[in-house]
């Protein structure tokens, strides 16, 4: 392998450790927002959130983070 070849394999490589790298964060951002959130409702279809700025659910117990919160009024 020349050092040309060796430098154009490096380039290329850096490419392909971008592109996983992306790949990589976007999965770990689609993990953690599965975490986030869950789907669990009373028997009379209320959402089993309870508490106040932070909500707990009450059948699975994890920690939600109020979706609708205003920031400003
Ligand atoms: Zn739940």
């Amino acid at each position: 392998m020349t050092q040309a070849e060796r430098l154009a394999r490096r380039e290329q490589l850096r490419v392909d450790i971008g592109k996983v790298e992306l790949e990589l964060e976007q999965m770990r951002a689609e993990e953690s927002r599965l975490l986030e959130g869950c789907e669990h409702l009373y028997a009379d279809g209320r959402g089993a959130a309870t508490g106040g700025r932070v909500k707990i659910c009450s059948i699975c117990g994890r920690l939600l983070k109020a979706r609708d919160e205003k920031l400003w009024g």
